[in-house]
């Protein structure tokens, strides 16, 4: 597999901080790292931090690790690590031989902390996790330091041996830089470098009872890689000059440099893992890869393409400052790459049946439909044409307001690719006075194509015949939470915000039939309504399509109340 790079576009600082770093010979080589932790899955979040790295180090030239950040085995799973792999893959990068995990470090790490209580640059502390976190005073005040901070090194050393040894129970031990408790910003007081969790590690067992943290963990891993841009979110500013710290008390490879970039957020979207897991866990969604789901998963089962999620993370850019992007712009990027990629068909969600009175009972036309108006090289198919249709339920008003210029009775409309039709009548249900059949005739001088064709009506309708017609069930989503900051809310919970109707389900729709062999994961524009993809669920005969997005953007419309809100 090749690895994707990103298109050369606008400057951003980060380019132009490795840019300028290659050119003043202060590196000869970009070596980059995406470096998740296995405890979700990924979502566009993530992407945006896979693209930067994979992308910047594409560009240069240069290569971007993947490595693991295992070292809290209590929310680590292999399941993750998998999962992870292969988004990673499908958003079209790779990272070769470059496979790393955080707990490949163990040993190294444990030397490492060794040698800084060696140094008196790190000791044990036996105050509780309560007691530590009372000791660490606030922004305003500085923290105070741990009784046990001028331990000597020898008895430090020992302690952090039976750590190690198993011989303490979780959370009466931890090992702690000697920095300043004083410090203007709380990281750097003293903070915690490792703790004992009698918990088995997803790859390296029982090994282990202690766990490096992350700030001494991440500066460490990317030292050993010889990473040369570790760049990071921005709420790891405050962190920065702890892992400056940590690389400048020991003999180390090199020393990379931290850069911070604004993390992604999006409108009507929660991101946070924890909260992902919150809706997976307690059955809000169907999974981690539910199509309402921001995970890259929930993304490709909905339909999204790799080079959307590319061309969106690209658009979007990078900024240094925190901020929230709408989550139409992703709608958008997706729409543009399947307006030229996705094949057209017809498909009616919600049927109406049609019955041509003067078309013969026997007989069926096959009809050209253009495949992709964008991509000629695409060429035509053939459509079924016959005495009974169906076209779409909303199509058609019996009594139809003014600016309604489709089907209703007396009214003329053309049927795509096919012919003009007129409305003569309607029959309904006796009991209900529903509307369940048009009755209809057709001018056989307007097949589309010929010179009668050219006769104006005001609107154009897409059908399918019942000749052969595929049922499907359909799947369309609409946001996940009703409020645009979902995690805003004074006092409630995000969960509270959660949208009642982002799922709704629409059975006994009706497909034209060259849909017959569509497999899970292709996907097509449906005519006039959206793009749809094949869901896995589907089975021979019990065929079911996700709503990626609508063709425009219906939302913007119901929000202006430009349309109604059931649709
Ligand atoms: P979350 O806050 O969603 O739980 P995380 O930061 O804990 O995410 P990690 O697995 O540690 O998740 O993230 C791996 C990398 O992805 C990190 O470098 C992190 O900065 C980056 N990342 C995570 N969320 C975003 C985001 N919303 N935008 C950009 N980068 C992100
Ligand atoms: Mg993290």
């Amino acid at each position: 597999m090749l690895t994707a790079s990103a298109p050369a576009g606008p400057s951003n600082f980060l380019r132009d901080i490795v840019a300028e770093d290659l050119r003043s010979g202060k590196h000869t080589r970009v070596v980059t790292r995406f470096p998740p932790e296995p405890n979700g899955y990924l979502h566009i979040g993530h992407a945006k931090s896979i693209c930067l790295n994979f992308g910047l180090a594409a560009e240069f030239g240069g290569v971007c690790h993947l490595r693991f950040d295992d070292t809290n085995p209590s929310k680590e799973d292999i399941e993750y690590v998998e999962a992870i792999m292969e988004d990673v893959r499908w958003l079209g990068f790779d990272w070769r031989t470059k496979l790393f995990y955080a707990s490949d470090y163990f040993d190294r790490l444990y030397d490492c902390a060794v040698a800084l209580i060696n140094k008196g640059k790190a000791y044990v502390d036996s105050l509780s996790a309560d007691e530590i976190r009372e000791h660490r005073g606030t922004l305003t005040e500085p923290g105070k330091e741990s009784p046990y901070r001028n331990r000597s090194i020898e008895e430090s050393l020992d302690l952090f041996t039976r750590m190690r040894a198993g011989e303490f129970e979780d959370g009466t031990h931890v090992l702690r830089a000697k920095i300043d408790m004083a410090s203007p910003n709380p990281t750097m007081r003293d903070p915690t470098l490792y703790r004992i969790r009698h918990v088995p590690h997803h790859r390296t067992g029982d090994t282990w009872c202690v766990y490096p943290l992350y700030d001494f963990t991440h500066c460490l891993s990317d030292s050993i890689e010889g990473i040369t841009h570790s760049i990071c979110t921005l709420e790891f500013a405050n962190n920065r000059p702890l892992y400056d710290w940590v690389l400048d008390q020991l003999e180390v490879p090199c020393h990379p440099q931290q850069i911070e970039f604004a993390r992604l957020n999006l409108t009507y979207t929660v991101m946070s893992k924890r909260k992902l897991l919150q809706l997976v866990a307690d059955g809000h969604v169907r999974g981690w890869d539910d199509p309402r789901m921001p995970t890259i998963s929930g993304l490709r089962r909905r339909g999204y393409t790799p080079e959307a999620i590319r061309d969106f993370c690209e658009r979007i850019g990078v900024a240094k400052r925190d901020g929230v992007v709408e989550v139409a712009m992703l709608e958008h990027s997706v729409r543009e790459d399947l307006n030229w990629r996705a094949p057209r068909a017809m498909a009616v969600l919600r049927p109406l049946r049609v019955v041509l009175e003067n078309y013969p009972e026997d007989r069926v036309e096959e009809l050209d439909a253009v495949n992709n108006p964008e991509d000629p090289s695409a060429g035509t198919r053939k459509v079924p044409f016959s005495r009974v249709l169906y076209v779409e339920r909303d199509d058609f008003r019996e009594d139809p307001p003014s600016k309604f210029f489709r089907l209703a009775p007396g009214r003329e409309v053309r049927l795509r690719y096919a012919y003009i039709i007129k409305c003569a009548g309607v029959v309904k249900d006796p009991q209900s006075g529903e509307v369940v059949e048009l009755r209809c005739t057709y001018d056989p001088e307007t097949r589309s194509g010929s010179p009668a064709s050219a006769r104006k009506v005001k609107a154009t309708l897409h059908w399918v015949s019942a000749h052969l017609a595929i049922d499907a069930e359909v799947r369309l989503y609409d946001r996940l939470f009703v409020r645009e900051d979902p995690e805003g809310g004074k006092d409630a919970e995000f969960t509270e915000y959660l949208n009642p109707s982002s799922l709704k389900v629409l059975t006994g729709c009706k497909l034209e039939p060259s849909l017959e062999g569509a497999v899970p994961g292709s996907r097509y524009q449906f005519e006039r309504q959206g793009y749809f993809c094949v869901d896995p669920d589907s089975q021979p005969g019990r065929r079911v399509f996700n709503r990626t997005v609508a063709l425009r953007d219906i939302w913007a419309k119901i929000e202006k109340g430009e349309l109604a809100a059931s649709r």
